[in-house]
């Protein structure tokens, strides 16, 4: 006899254990299915994603302060050393203890956890096979996709885990590598290379567009540049890789030679002892039954499509996170399967995925919420804009931290609050505010006329947008 539940999840990262939390919490019989090794919860972000990389971020950010910026601060430190294995081991103690977390949860609100792969088995059945091939049948009235994605590979360049490596491999690397190729401007490329930039590594990135941080405002991207370059990042852009060689080294050791080829044709090489491979993620449906269960998919870019409801076109059988269209992002997944659950039990919230805030842990952070300058302009929307550096504020001078601004964007007529893109010290959390003005339709003078704490980081957003509605210039 098959186990039976109103709702079965595949997949337990943050789109699905979120959404197998909140069903129970409402009442539901829920089950969670999660292959991944070590019966670890979490999925991508909590073991091989936002949570190590973060934790490598922060602790490769506190060697920075300690070996060059506390000087600017009169104190003198002396005998820094880096013990990469140390390190390393408080980035899995910090994973251990969150992905323990989400089996904590999932007993406290009775979620049952099985641990193998689920396939889909037609008319409500799920299969999960575990490591030893045991198949264990559930019943479901419901079931939610939510099985995430992996790392897009370049088919000339394999990943071997140990030359060539995808994230999952730059966020254990044993010890600093002396020259770390990337291959990928984009989120994964500059977080992973800011990390091992700020451990020792020489760091190239190889960039086939003219720029870099493609989905990001085209301004911010420049600045971004400018300033990771004279953190010592090499950027080749118009760069497209055409392959990778592995040689031994001169001294010793291996040596990967990346070929690539320039906007006009021209031969490169590129020599150093690992390449991370950074160009993007796919969804993860390997194994899932997708064809056998008649579910439909885009065979381009293999994500499961849903209705705005994540109703795919089975009945019944449901999809929400990086597996579906949208921002491949934690918080977009565990909002999405927060609203599914919600919906399965007869409430009616919504998410305006335009109000999905982005984050870019490299320092200083980038983070932004609304549409870019230029989709702006493509939309044909008229907008002001209110740009104020963080040079004018007295916290960022304080903290010796003021590289970068704030750009707030407003309706040119109605002053509705359209966009805003940091730049700067602690963006992650500024962001915040401006994504709370946003789902209340509220314009840059509302932001402009609540009081900002003096001095703070915040009184810059508070600037931005009064120099938005106003058109003034602040004080400075
Ligand atoms: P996932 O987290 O990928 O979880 C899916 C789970 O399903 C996996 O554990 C997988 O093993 C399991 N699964 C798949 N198929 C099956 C099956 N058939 N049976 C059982 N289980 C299955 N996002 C942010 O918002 N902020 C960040 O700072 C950030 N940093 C990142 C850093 C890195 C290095 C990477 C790689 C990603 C980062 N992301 C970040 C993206 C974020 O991790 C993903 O958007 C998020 O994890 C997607 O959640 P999900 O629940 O859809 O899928
Ligand atoms: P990305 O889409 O952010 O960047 C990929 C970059 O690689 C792009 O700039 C693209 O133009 C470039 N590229 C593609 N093919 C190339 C090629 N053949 N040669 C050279 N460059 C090439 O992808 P990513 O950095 O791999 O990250 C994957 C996703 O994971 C992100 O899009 C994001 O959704 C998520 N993520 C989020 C965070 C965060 O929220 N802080 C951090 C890491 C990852």
């Amino acid at each position: 006899m098959a186990d039976e539940f109103d709702l079965v999840v595949i997949g337990a990262g943050p789109g699905g254990y979120t959404a197998a939390i909140r069903a129970a919490q409402l009442g539901m019989k829920v089950a969670c299915i999660e292959k991944r090794s070590g019966k670890a919860l979490g999925g991508t972000c909590l073991n091989i994603g936002c949570i190590p990389s973060k934790a490598l971020l922060d602790s490769s950010e506190l060697f920075e302060v300690i070996s060059h910026k506390a000087k600017r601060h009169g104190i003198a430190v002396s005998g820094v050393s880096l013990d990469v294995t140390a390190m390393m081991a408080r980035k899995t103690k910090v994973v251990k203890e969150l992905t323990d977390g989400i089996a904590y949860l999932f007993k406290k609100y009775k979620v049952t956890a099985y641990y193998g792969a689920g396939k889909l088995a037609g008319n409500g059945k799920v299969v999960v096979t575990d490591d030893a091939g045991k198949m264990t049948e559930l019943q479901a009235k419901n079931i939610l996709l939510a099985t995430g994605s992996d790392s897009t590979e370049l088919p000339f360049m394999k990943f071997d885990g140990k030359i060539v490596l995808s994230s999952t491999e730059a966020l254990e690397l044993p010890e600093v590598p002396k020259h770390l190729i990337i291959v990928g401007g984009g989120y994964i490329g500059l977080e992973l290379g800011s990390v091992w930039k700020r451990l020792g590594a020489k760091v190239t990135v190889l960039e086939f567009l003219p720029r870099i941080l493609p989905v990001s405002d085209g301004g911010i991207a420049a600045d971004v540049q400018k300033i990771l370059a004279k953190q010592g990042f090499e950027f080749h852009l118009n760069t497209k890789v055409t392959g990778a060689e592995i040689k031994p080294g001169i001294l010793g050791g291996t040596t990967v030679v990346v070929h690539a080829e320039s906007k006009d044709g021209g031969k490169l090489t590129f020599e150093g002892d690992k390449v991370l491979v950074a160009v993007g993620r796919k969804p993860h449906t390997t194994g899932l039954g997708l064809d056998e269960a008649g579910i439909d998919y885009d065979k381009k870019t293999g994500k499961v499509k849903t209705d705005a409801h994540f109703h795919t076109n089975v009945a019944g059988v449901s999809a929400i996170g990086d597996v579906i269209d949208g921002p491949m992002l934690a918080h977009k997944a565990s909002e999405e399967g927060l609203i599914y659950a919600e919906q399965l039990a007869g409430m009616k919230p919504h998410l305006d995925y335009e109000k999905i805030p982005s984050v870019i842990y490299i320092w200083p952070e980038v983070s932004a919420v609304g549409p870019t300058e230029e989709q702006l302009k493509e939309r044909g929307i008229k907008y002001k804009t209110g740009k104020v550096p963080f040079l004018a504020s007295g916290r960022a001078k304080a903290m010796d931290e003021q590289d970068g601004y704030v750009k707030v964007l407003s309706d040119a007529t109605t002053d509705k609050l359209l966009a805003v893109h940091i730049l700067g010290p602690r963006a992650s959390d500024l962001i915040a505010e401006c994504v709370t003005v946003m789902e209340y339709g509220g314009s840059a003078e509302d932001i402009a006329r609540c009081t900002h704490s003096h001095p703070s980081l915040a009184e810059t957003v508070g600037d931005a947008a009064r120099m938005a509605y106003s058109g003034l210039p602040v004080n400075f």
